[in-house]
């Protein structure tokens, strides 16, 4: 009786054991430490007796949603990992456009669901991160040049802290929580049982455009979008992609491309506005001026189906680093060293994604000091580094130090969701503003003064 009271808990040497530690860890290479036991609450109620327990026991407390940080950083050494995937329930109450969602929820499961009733949320690119990570680190979703980061669109969480109790976060309650909340990622000091989300009515019209051209004309492709974004609304999103032969969309004939694609959300049509799509995206004209690409598309899309060609890029099973680049420079100044580096990229699957949030306002748009992200510089970089064998990781390691260390010397910080944060733990501190980074530490440990949360990952051997 007392057992179906308590969440289903797999200690060590059960042999669901490092199944349950790995196989919901969506990089292949995963941390080398291993908790003592791993927790899945099914209820919320579940989640505060698996804090309270660990803690009354003297463990400390990792947690996970989705699985998909980069650096697994729900995989640690030693404690009590609470895994919330069974948390997964969505509620809309579409009257009063507020969506509650357990942060197990996929993020292509939340984007069907709103569509179905009308509605939208930024959702992340790729549909498989859990929305418990995804809207801790910041959440760079679709259209986050217009609906900015989406920790914005949380209206208050609910949240199981460090002395075992549960509390409500938002603006008006507990507004340090709620603060620390929206950028923190992985070094939150509690355990997140649901958000609430403001939604928005779904766009009346999203289009997407890309072209695909040879590596060999990266100068003129980047000058041509970064010319024209000085023309294009936050709602058109452009992501210029450097990427090899073994990514969606490569081929043999070109080993080396850089892809363009531009999406344009349309909230709605005003009055007498026949064609908002090609007025949004007139500015990109017919491509760069003077060259024929190699590929070329366009069309309507769906907000719910944006995530399928991104998630394409992202093989199951395979193994990643990724890091991310913020810098004042524009997109073409930035992308320079990318021609010659991708050429001496050891996997021809890893790829560099390059954008100018809010195309080039995206610094300005971002409501500074409201939240603990509070980040943007004009572009940012986020190299992905996607390999199979085990036998490359010292290969595909030194690439990505060969891309760091050309990108550092004009870098103004990280993203701090997408950072290569266990390998360098200083890109924590640099994924906030110099103001904010004290504040967060002090809070952290005034929530959880003896450290039950593991916290930001500490550097830790891979394998
Ligand atoms: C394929 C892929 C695509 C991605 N695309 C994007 C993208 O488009 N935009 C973007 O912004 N990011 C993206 N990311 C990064 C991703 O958003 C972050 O890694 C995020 O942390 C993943 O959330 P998760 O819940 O799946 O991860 P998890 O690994 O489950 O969680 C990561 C950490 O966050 C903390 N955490 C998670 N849930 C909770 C909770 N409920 N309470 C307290 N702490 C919690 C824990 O410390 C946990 O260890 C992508 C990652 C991958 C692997």
């Amino acid at each position: 009786m007392i057992a179906e009271l308590r969440p289903e808990t797999i200690c060590a040497g059960d042999e669901r054991f490092e199944g349950a530690v790995v196989e919901g860890v969506f990089n292949a290479m995963v941390a080398g430490g291993r908790p003592v036991a791993v927790v899945r609450p099914r209820n919320e109620a579940e989640v505060v007796q698996a804090v309270r327990d660990a803690a009354a026991v003297g463990q400390r407390v990792a947690v996970r949603s989705g699985g998909h940080s980069w650096v697994a950083a729900s995989v640690r050494e030693g404690g009590v990992l609470i895994d919330l995937g069974e948390l997964d329930g969505i509620a809309v109450d579409a009257e009063a456009m507020v969506a509650t969602i357990g942060p197990g929820v996929r993020g292509k499961a939340l984007s069907a669901a709103l569509e179905a009733k009308g509605l939208a949320f930024p959702v992340g690119h790729c549909g498989d991160p859990g929305v418990g990570g995804f809207l801790l680190g910041g959440g760079l979703g679709v259209n986050w040049g217009a609906w900015l980061p989406s920790c914005f669109s949380i209206r208050s969480l609910r949240v199981v802290t460090a002395d075992g109790e549960l509390r409500t976060a938002s603006v008006d309650e507990n507004q340090d929580l709620f603060w620390l909340a929206r950028g923190v990622g992985p070094g939150f000091p509690g355990v997140v049982t649901s958000f609430e989300v403001q939604l928005r009515p779904a766009p009346a019209e999203v289009r997407v455009s890309t072209w695909t051209y040879p590596l060999d004309e990266l100068a003129a492709v980047t000058r041509w979008v970064t010319e024209a974004s000085a023309g294009l609304e936050p709602n058109v999103e452009v992501a210029v992609v450097t990427q090899g032969v073994g990514r969606p969309g490569g081929t043999a004939e070109h080993p080396l491309v850089v892809g363009v694609a531009a999406t344009a959300v349309i909230e709605a049509h005003g009055d007498g506005d026949g064609d908002g799509v090609t007025d949004a995206l007139a500015p990109l004209g017919d491509g760069a001026p003077g060259l024929v690409p190699l590929g070329r598309f366009e069309g309507p899309a769906r907000l719910s189906e944006l995530h399928v060609p991104v998630d394409a890029t992202y093989p199951e099973g395979a193994r990643y680093l990724a890091d991310t680049f913020w810098t004042h420079l524009p997109l073409d100044e930035a992308m320079a060293p990318l021609e010659a580096l991708m050429a001496c990229a050891p996997s021809g699957k890893s790829y560099v994604l390059t954008g100018m949030p809010a195309n080039g306002r995206g610094a300005e748009l971002l409501p500074v000091g409201e939240a603990a992200y509070g980040l943007h510089d004009t572009t940012v970089l986020i190299v992905y580094v996607i390999w199979d064998d085990p036998a490359d990781d010292a290969a595909n390691r030194a690439w990505l130090d060969e891309v760091a260390a050309a990108l550092l010397p004009t870098c103004t910080g990280h993203v701090l969701s997408e950072a290569d944060i266990r390998e360098h733990p200083e890109r924590i501190a640099r994924s906030f503003r110099d103001e904010d980074w004290p504040r967060i530490r002090d809070l952290i440990a005034r929530f959880d003064p003896d450290t039950l949360f593991h916290g930001f990952p500490e550097t830790a051997p891979v394998g």
